[in-house]
């Protein structure tokens, strides 16, 4: 089970506790960033609206006395690039997801954005130019629309509608018997997994943000709604510089590029044909996920 939006998940309760007692929502976002530990400089900069994204001998850790769980990480992602990273469970792909988003920052080493590093960014910035989309979508108790605006707050009904429409997912919000005033539950408990997600990628489209960083999902969402989610992320993902933690052949086979990552270190780097043909970590992978395929077609 993937951890990369624990800390978000935890604020949850937290949050409608805020919004019961009338606090705005910006304020999520400042908790959100005290919660994942990153604070901003005085003097922060915006970062620019495109760029590329680059780690740069990254070293990190979790503990100040932990053992190192990622180390000597070296990465140029060009703009409108897709990336996907695959490796073991616990080989580290989620951590480097999360440094380029920062919710951390590395103990060593930087990560930057179209030339600035992140630790000069402000964080109003960096929330807009890079979106974390998890394998579950976080939702808090409300309505679908505040949950879609959650993290643009002074967006309108207009830009909200804008967004699902973009997405191609308007009609299968506005069909609820509430439409977009539905309320969902802690955690959205009244959605499915795959509506989850959905709200999750509208959020991200109202965001537009210049990086995606998406945690594939490792089950099959309801087959109502996972082609709509699909269909969804295509668009989200066209013109946007793309990372994603990839469990599925077919999603690292259709990226501009894949990374492997093994015990803590990018271990090698390149097209899926390059990969393959490099009879590596990524060949004996493929060979696997591609046997998988074949014994259950
Ligand atoms: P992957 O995404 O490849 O499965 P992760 O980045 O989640 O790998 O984990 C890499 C290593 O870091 C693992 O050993 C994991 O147990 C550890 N780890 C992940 N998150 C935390 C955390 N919040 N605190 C301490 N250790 C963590």
């Amino acid at each position: 089970l993937s951890n990369l939006f624990e800390p978000i998940q935890q604020l949850s309760q937290l949050f409608n506790q805020l919004q019961s007692s009338g606090a705005a929502l910006q304020k999520l976002f400042e908790l959100l960033d005290t919660d994942v530990d990153v604070a901003e400089r005085p003097g922060a900069v915006d970062l620019p609206s495109e760029g590329e994204i680059e780690v740069r001998d990254v070293v990190f850790r979790y503990a100040p006395d932990g053992e190192d769980v990622l180390s000597g990480v070296n990465l140029t992602i060009s703009p409108g690039e897709r990336l996907a990273l695959v490796g073991p469970t616990g080989a580290g792909k989620s951590t480097l997801a999360k440094l380029v988003a920062r919710m951390y920052d590395p103990v060593e080493g930087t990560v930057s954005f179209g030339g600035v590093d992140l630790r000069d960014a402000t964080l109003r910035s960096l929330r807009q130019r890079i979106v974390v989309v998890p394998q579950e979508g976080f939702l808090f108790h409300g309505t679908i629309r505040d949950n879609i605006r959650l993290v643009r707050p002074e967006a309108t009904d207009a830009d909200v509608v804008r967004a699902l429409d973009a997405l191609g997912l308007r009609e299968r919000f506005e069909d609820l018997e509430d439409g977009l005033d539905t309320e969902v539950a802690e955690r959205g408990s009244r959605l499915s997994a795959g509506e989850k997600q959905l709200v999750s990628l509208a959020r991200a489209a109202l965001i537009d943000p210049a990086v995606l960083v998406l945690d594939e999902a490792t089950s099959s969402l309801d087959p109502g709604t996972e082609a709509l989610v699909e269909r969804a992320l295509e668009v989200l993902m066209e013109g946007r510089t793309v990372i994603v933690i990839a469990h599925r052949l077919s999603t690292s086979e259709r990226a501009d590029r894949v990374g492997v990552v093994t015990e803590g270190t990018l271990r090698e780097l390149g097209t899926h044909d390059e990969l393959v043909a490099a009879g590596g970590h990524y060949a004996a992978l493929y060979a696997t996920w591609a046997g998988g395929l074949a014994s259950t077609s």
